[in-house]
């Protein structure tokens, strides 16, 4: 899974800075004919709109753009699940055309499939990750959930998605296929997702992130050869400004970065944003 940090800095309720307890995570389909995250992120970089997400996941690569801090507050049910739901955006095929409501005609199903596979397949790949770093079950009731899912559950606005699309399209996707999909990426099975570029980690390696520079101040940081304390130390860090390159969850920490020198991994709890 790659995944790219594009903060909608500009956005009310980026601004807002309101913090969540994460809870659970809701999937979302954009609801129009946009295949391309990177326009999202770029129309929703700004004041004035009443919505906010996650992330987007772009329907031609799979690549995720994390939107908002993962524990921010977004505006993205039209309800309560806003307190406690992270939400993300799958983008939709290009090929289909909205008739009314959430009603589509679409004119290349082969293209359009392929599109909802890619997305679906990110998604479970990012769904499984934020439950290994917020400790949630997948499988529990009210943890995963669809828009439409929270629309039933009266924590969001009445929309279809994202089962609209999946239904329509004929994929056979179902949010209780998600949620075991999730279960089973959690243990390291059952998806496979090609990375859309050659230098996106995988697994155990953590998701590649836009680097940025973190402020190690203390002196006793060990380094460690995985994203974990079970993995095995290498020596430790010298206070100082270093370069993260990927993100992953792991024991010990709520968050483990890997540094670009190739030492190893850091508690990213130790190190300061710069
Ligand atoms: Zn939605």
């Amino acid at each position: 899974m790659k995944l790219v940090q594009n903060f909608l800095t500009k956005n009310d309720c980026y601004k807002s800075g309101r913090k969540i307890t994460v809870k659970g995570l809701m999937l979302h389909s954009v609801g129009c004919s946009q295949p391309n995250a990177s326009v999202f992120v770029k129309n929703w970089n700004r004041s004035g709109l009443e919505a906010c997400v996650h992330g987007f996941i772009d329907g031609n690569t799979g690549t995720v753009y994390q939107t908002l801090p993962w524990n921010h507050r977004g505006w993205h049910a039209g309800g309560a699940a806003n307190n406690t739901h992270i939400g993300v955006e799958m983008c939709e095929p290009a090929c289909i055309k909205y008739t009314g409501g959430a009603t589509f005609t679409c004119s290349d199903t082969a293209t359009a499939k392929a599109v909802a596979k890619r997305t679906y397949e990110a998604a479970v790949e990012l769904f499984a990750s934020l439950c290994k770093q917020y400790n949630l079950d997948p499988m529990k009731d009210g943890v995963i959930i669809s828009h439409k899912e929270g629309c039933v559950r009266g924590v969001a606005s009445n929309h279809g998605d994202p089962e609209h699309l999946w239904n329509q399209l004929g994929t056979g996707y179902t949010m209780n296929g998600f949620r075991k999909a999730v279960q089973a990426a959690m243990k390291g099975g059952g998806v496979t997702t090609t990375p859309s570029t050659g230098n996106a980690a995988t697994g155990g390696t953590g998701a590649t992130v836009k680097p940025y520079l973190v402020r190690v101040t203390v002196s006793d940081l060990y380094i460690r050869k995985g994203p974990g304390t079970n993995y095995g130390k290498n020596g430790f860090i010298a206070p100082g400004v270093y370069t993260i390159v990927a993100e992953s969850a792991g024991a010990g920490a709520t968050k483990w970065g890997k540094l670009k020198s190739g030492a190893g991994w850091i508690s990213l709890d130790y190190a300061k944003t710069v």
